[in-house]
């Protein structure tokens, strides 16, 4: 037979003390720790240099969250309540990790450790993020402490950030959600191109995922497959994330640089207050275009913007006011530009049409389409990028292809070559706080610039 809990034989008081201050030794030997990772940081080999101020900065939310909170609570008790606890931990009792295998469940799991049959229920009608437990998915680990068929304690990471511990306390089983710290790291790095913005961002300690994004970031002024030049060079200032001193991984790209053929260009990342983060030139311009120029990836043009064109079903001579993309049904079709949609169905010989509108009086015309994006629907906000539908050939066409037009106050443009617009600068309102974090970010690749300046040929191998 198994134990049952019985829930309020004593009060929670004590257990309550007992648990803020396993948070609160908890945080501060996880800060201790971090301390010294970033002193390990700083022996980092290579072109790599920590930044010594200004951008390196903690995460703001680190916090202990518990069920009954351990503020302003008295201190000597707690400690006495917490000696006590640690004499009386029963030595039996050992922590079991566990690899969760795909389709395994938790009561799979605590079946295999021996648990009673209710520790299932008694863990899960603890309710909130305990509730996460039933969607494991294979990899998680938990962490476990059984004596004799009872749960002692359980831990589970809920994200790279939170932990959720249980253990058994004088009313049965209790929760909390740790939240450690996490440090974000400043970086600089530079080099120069001798081979590839693969290669050479790899030999400057890139990951491949920081070279895509590098290359994303002044994907509208370089093109990286054509205008690389040796001799070019490149600095990029990202952040690294530690957690309890160990690395965990890259963060983002704070701010670039990229000087082709003698053209420098830079870009630093800002968030505004309202939750927008996207790359602008130091000035404060919008690195990125109000429209991509193509909306379909791997498409070959079929047909191209043609105001006198025999049209290839009703061979007549027929304008031509848009770009044929040839593509697969099925091909995802991206908004060019941030709009809201405002057309989708039929369209007689365009077949089933998306129409968005942007600002400026520009509209964007996406036909043939075989199907459109379920979720979209007149007036849905769209950005640019997002898939809206995906290529067919409803309609008139003889093969599946994207017919995509592009009007500015009602006049067909070509496509291909109407002059993009930037997106938006800086909103003025915010100018004043891009200014200081930009000044910063640019100071940090200017110290990136001149330390590969710096290196003698020989060095640079
Ligand atoms: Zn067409």
């Amino acid at each position: 037979m198994k134990f049952d809990y019985i829930p309020g034989a004593t009060p929670a008081r004590p257990q309550r003390r007992r648990l803020g201050l396993v948070a609160i030794l908890g945080l501060s030997v996880t800060a201790g720790v971090v301390q010294l990772g970033l002193r390990d940081g700083d022996a980092v080999a290579g072109g790599q240099r920590p930044m010594s101020s200004g951008l390196h900065s903690a995460l703001p939310d680190a916090a202990f969250t518990a069920a009954g909170g351990s503020q302003g609570e008295d201190f000597d008790g707690i400690i006495q309540t917490a000696v006590k606890d640690a004499l009386t931990v029963p030595e039996a009792s050992q922590w079991t990790t566990v690899s969760v295998k795909s389709g395994q469940s938790l009561s799979v799991i605590f079946d295999a450790l021996g648990l009673a049959h209710d520790e299932v229920f008694s863990l899960l009608s603890l309710g909130g993020e305990v509730q996460r437990l039933k969607k494991l998915n294979a990899g998680d680990e938990l962490h476990i402490r059984v004596s004799d068929d009872r749960l002692e304690g359980l831990t589970y990471a809920l994200d790279e950030r939170r932990t959720l511990e249980v253990r058994r306390g004088d009313r049965g089983l209790e929760v909390v959600t740790l939240t450690a710290e996490i440090e974000r790291h400043s970086t600089e790095v530079a080099g120069e191109i001798r081979d590839s913005l693969f290669l050479d961002g790899r030999r400057a300690q890139l990951s491949d995922r920081l070279i895509m994004e590098l290359a994303d970031i002044f994907g509208y002024d370089i093109d990286f497959a054509q205008d690389l030049h040796p001799g070019d060079r490149f600095a990029v200032v990202y952040d690294q994330l530690y957690k309890g001193g160990k690395k965990l991984r890259d963060g983002d790209i704070l701010a670039a640089e990229f000087t082709n053929q003698g053209r420098k260009l830079r870009a630093v990342r800002f968030t505004t207050p309202d939750g927008n983060t996207a790359y602008y030139t130091p000035q404060g311009q919008s690195l990125r275009k109000a429209f991509i120029r193509t909306p379909v990836d791997f498409a070959r043009i079929s047909s191209p913007f043609n105001l006198r064109r025999l049209h290839p079903i009703l061979h007549t001579i027929r304008a031509h006011k848009g770009t044929d993309y040839a593509a697969g049904t099925g091909t995802p079709i991206k908004a060019t530009g941030d709009g809201k949609i405002s057309f989708q169905g039929k369209k007689s010989g365009y077949g089933n049409v998306v129409m968005i509108k942007h600002g400026s009086g520009v509209e964007t015309l996406y036909a043939h389409m075989s199907r459109f994006r379920a979720g979209l629907s007149v007036g849905s906000r769209i950005r640019q990028g997002q898939v809206i539908g995906y290529v067919g050939n409803s309609g008139l066409a003889t093969a599946p292809h994207l017919h995509y037009e592009f009007r500015i106050d009602g006049i067909h443009k070509n496509p291909m070559t109407v002059p993009l617009p930037r997106a938006n600068p800086v909103d003025p309102r915010y100018m004043a706080r891009f200014r200081t974090d930009s000044g910063t970010l640019v100071a940090a690749l200017e110290r990136a610039d001149t330390r590969l300046a710096s290196l003698t040929p020989a060095d640079k191998k």
